[in-house]
């Protein structure tokens, strides 16, 4: 039987840039990494593709999900769900996959609590300063004033917590943020064996 893969967490708040490290950290092959398509009731943004992103669900079915067992965290953020499916995680682990979860700080303590450490790699990505979170935030013109508003708010209170985690990534620049993150990946993989 393979080993079960790692539960690698790339968290941190709206606009830091988790998705672009992300995506950059997933080009290595090596690594032997499957995305978490997580099921959200948010709207789909410009660029964004079903399936691919999210799930993009009503908030009937993502509440019947809830009632069904299939998640194995889900939150409410500034007002849209977002939630884990718990069968596309086993599967993947089950095969070896190293599952990269991109949640937020609410779903990475469910996710602390639900599984051993050791199988756990979590990163908080941040902006180089809350100035350029602002920027970031308000330069994406995807959402509505409101959205932003709250979204900065949440930013702040989810900064307080990133010593939960095991690594504090900077993104300064997306390719050297990916780059320091592979390298721990690698290393936890080594180790591993
Ligand atoms: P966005 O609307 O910007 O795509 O995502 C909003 C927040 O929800 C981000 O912090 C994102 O990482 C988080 N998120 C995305 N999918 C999930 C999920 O399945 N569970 C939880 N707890 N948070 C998620």
């Amino acid at each position: 039987m393979k080993k079960p893969g790692f539960l690698i967490i790339i968290a941190g708040p709206s606009g830091a840039g988790k998705g672009t490290v992300r995506k950059e950290i997933m080009k290595n092959k090596k690594l032997n990494l499957v995305f978490s398509i997580s099921l959200t009731t948010r709207k789909i943004r410009k660029g964004e593709k079903n399936g691919v992103d999210y799930y993009f669900v009503s908030e009937k079915k993502f509440k019947d999900a809830i009632k069904n067992g299939d998640f194995l965290e889900y939150n409410n953020y500034v007002g849209h769900y977002y939630g884990t499916s718990k069968s596309q995680v086993e599967k993947a682990r089950k095969s070896g996959k190293n599952v990269v979860l991109e949640i937020d700080v609410n779903g990475t303590k469910n996710v602390m609590k639900a599984f051993d450490k050791k199988d756990i790699l979590s990163f908080f990505i941040v902006a180089p300063s809350i100035k350029e979170l602002e920027n970031r935030i308000r330069g994406r013109s995807t959402e509505s004033p409101t959205d932003i508003k709250n979204r900065l708010k949440k930013a702040k209170e989810e900064m307080k917590l990133k010593n939960k985690f095991n690594y504090v990534i900077v993104n300064d620049s997306p390719i050297r943020a990916s780059r320091e993150i592979t390298k721990i990946i690698k290393n936890a993989l080594a180790l591993r064996g």
